[in-house]
């Protein structure tokens, strides 16, 4: 769904308005797609790998700093992006507002974050409580409540207990639960027999026995604590779904009662469970794994309470480390910072701490940020390119060779019927009532969860909020919703790479306009198909569609399947093909809404020498420049379902003619695809 996540987005401001702060003022308003010697490598053919030759000279004037895993034009913007952000909260901390106002919120929050002597002093003494209460357990009951209690602030020690829009009832809100518990990133991580998932299996142990060594253990009894939260957590993972199995929003739809849960999972004591969520019985629940559960229902019978105990210390020390003492961070990046993503130093404290700030106080900040960075017109240049866009892809679909009359009168019905979302929410959330103090970092923390537990809960059985965002605006991102059919571009999105409020059109079109593009697509793409233009679980495609959908789209897994990302690893084409759909759509999206632009005329203009289609070709690759550690590259082709910076590139610009076109690029050319061969979707 998100361009990067994990995420997967301002400066515009500064182009515009005097009010522009201290931060960024020099660069950004300078800031002009640069398409040169300097950024690109002038030496590399074109047809031979075109990411390099629009990336070569950026690649190496932006090596991989110590503290990334990957680095890239995105991620250079986001980083500028947290300068302002950190500017925004200083103030605010600056202004020692008074106690229960926002700038009070924000700045404790941040200030006790970076109080580091405090929180060295403290060692891991703000966790103490919670040890306790789980050492203390001495029935079924108790667990239980504890199970609960650790949701409730957010410490998910299993299942994600959580508020959805119904996803065959789109309007309404129900409860979910969805499978959780492991401290890898994945479950192949636990059941892969390879050496790398191996060391990595290694490392986490090593990771978990630090964890236990520090609150006190000795290393003998640590190490077998660690092995024994191993074992438990390969069960879950066993039981687990894969990544693949949960992009099917048909298999993970199961909405049960209460009563239905208590029939899949038996010996789960459910009743006692919501009830220390402090909630109501919902009526509807989805479960979005009901063989998961049904295991650690099965698991909750029979393990021995002792080993729930080490199970549940194990997630409460994981999940709270990076807000502890040094030690405990230290270790916290030895297992997720090095061995799983490569990264050789940790980022400066402020980062992270912003990160948390952000997380808990995300609109109360955003509200800030907006109005310092934001310009109007920044919003009606990209309400126009949205317009147009969305009027390219209807052309598109009108010219489409596979799809029958009657799915595209659906389909154009729901391109008309997307809501589009652009930098803020039409009203911002209120944080009343979230207790935030510069006493503990940890407590904030556990504090903002569960307010945020709270305000998810009160969601449900309630109507969807169609103005709710979920995204803060200073995130650089952008995201397409299916369940409510809307795209949403926060306001941090719209700076360079992405947005040049005064830049060419082309550059506009190949950058910002592919994204807004790639984001409409995923409305009709594997998973945003299954979803009906009010945004319920529906299809709306014949049979016959889907066929010649999967005919084609097969072509863009073999042809992602393909490449090779490190020598004997190929890229997972199955796992990234809405993504993959998504940027190849967008590319010919907003390639017809550039043409139309032009009114019928030519864009005679050279700009650095290139022609307007060059440029629009130039600035989809730059927004993908980037620089990747092997191991990064490694987790990634595993848990992401975007490709890799150079195959977002190289991957779909073989499938358009326009694009050869440009670039004169001929048959012997190593990148030439023949037409025959060529995926063409949208
Ligand atoms: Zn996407």
């Amino acid at each position: 769904m998100k361009l990067y996540h994990i995420g997967l987005s301002v400066i515009a401001a500064c182009l515009t308005l005097g009010a522009c702060q201290v931060t960024n003022k020099e660069t950004k308003t300078l800031i002009k797609p640069e398409f040169t010697e300097n950024d690109m490598d002038l030496s590399v053919d074109p047809g031979s790998d075109f990411y390099e030759y629009a990336n070569g000279g950026w690649r190496k004037q932006h090596p991989l700093p110590d503290d990334k895993s990957r680095f890239g034009s995105f991620d250079l913007l986001a980083e500028d992006n947290k300068k302002m952000v950190r500017s925004i909260i200083e103030n605010a901390a600056a202004e020692k507002g008074e106690k229960g106002s926002i700038n009070q919120k924000i700045g404790d929050f941040y200030a006790a974050g970076m109080d580091l002597e405090k929180i060295n002093q403290a060692g891991f003494t703000p966790i103490q409580p919670l040890l306790d209460k789980i050492n203390g357990i001495s029935n079924r009951d108790e667990l239980t409540q504890l199970i609960a209690y650790l949701q409730k602030n957010q410490l998910t020690p299993l299942f994600h207990f959580y508020s959805t829009a119904d996803q065959k009832n789109s309007k309404m809100t129900i409860a979910g639960i969805y499978q959780s518990g492991l401290g890898m990133p994945d479950r192949d991580y636990y059941l892969e027999d390879n050496e790398a998932s191996e060391k990595l299996r290694q490392a986490y142990k090593t990771y978990l026995t630090t964890l236990f060594t520090l609150v006190g253990n000795d290393a003998q009894t640590a190490s077998e604590l660690a092995e024994e939260v191993f074992a438990f957590e390969t069960k879950l993972a066993e039981a687990s779904n894969s990544r693949l199995d949960n992009r099917d929003p048909h298999k993970t739809y199961n909405k049960m009662g209460l009563a239905g849960l208590s029939e899949i999972a038996p010996e789960f004591q459910w009743s006692n469970y919501i009830g220390g969520l402090e909630i109501n019985t919902p009526a509807e629940i989805n479960v979005s794994q009901p063989q998961f559960i049904a295991a650690v229902a099965d698991m909750y019978a029979k393990e021995e309470l002792s080993t729930w105990k080490s199970f549940l210390n194990s997630v409460v020390l994981r999940k709270t480390a990076s807000a502890l003492s040094e030690d405990f961070v230290n270790a916290n990046f030895a297992f997720y910072g090095e061995a799983m993503s490569g990264k050789k130093e940790q980022e400066p404290r402020w980062k992270t701490v912003l990160d948390n700030t952000n997380g808990a106080l995300g609109e109360a900040v955003g509200q800030l940020f907006v109005a310092e960075y934001f310009p109007p017109a920044a919003k009606k240049r990209m309400d126009d390119l949205v317009e147009n866009l969305r009027v390219g892809f209807g052309m598109r679909i009108d010219q489409l060779e596979w799809m029958s009359d009657e799915t595209k009168k659906a389909a154009h019905e729901k391109l008309a019927a997307i809501r589009v979302k652009i930098g803020y929410p039409s009203k911002w959330r209120d944080y009343l009532g979230l207790e935030i103090s510069n006493e503990s970092y940890l407590a904030n923390i556990l504090s903002s969860n569960r307010f945020d537990f709270a305000f998810n809960m009160a969601k449900i059985g309630q109507a969807v909020d169609q103005e709710e965002w979920h995204m803060t605006p200073q995130t650089v991102n952008a995201y397409y919703n299916p369940v409510a059919n809307e795209i949403v571009f926060p306001a941090a999105i719209l700076q360079p790479p992405f947005f040049y409020l005064d830049g060419d059109d082309a550059v506009n079109y190949g950058a910002i306009g592919v994204v807004i593009g790639h984001e409409m697509t995923h409305g009709f793409d594997d998973k945003g198909r299954l979803y009906a233009k009010d945004g319920n679980l529906n299809n709306w495609w014949t049979e016959e569609d889907v066929k010649k959908f999967n005919e084609r789209t097969q072509i863009l897994v073999n042809q992602y399947n393909a490449f090779e990302v490190l020598p004997g690893q190929f890229a997972d084409g199955e796992l990234s093909l809405g993504e993959n759909i998504a940027d190849l759509g967008g590319l010919c999206i907003s390639y017809q809404a550039y043409q139309n632009s032009l009114n019928g005329k030519e864009n005679t203009t050279k700009i650095d020498g290139f022609s307007d289609y060059q440029r629009f070709f130039l600035a989809y690759s730059r927004v993908w420049a980037q620089n990747v550690r092997d191991k990064e590259i490694a987790r990634l082709t595993k848990v992401d379902v975007h490709s890799l910076g150079d195959n977002r590139v190289n991957g779909p610009l073989p499938n358009m003619e326009e694009f050869y076109a440009a670039f004169n690029i001929e048959e012997k050319s190593p990148m030439y695809i023949a037409p025959e061969n060529r995926a063409s979707i949208w």
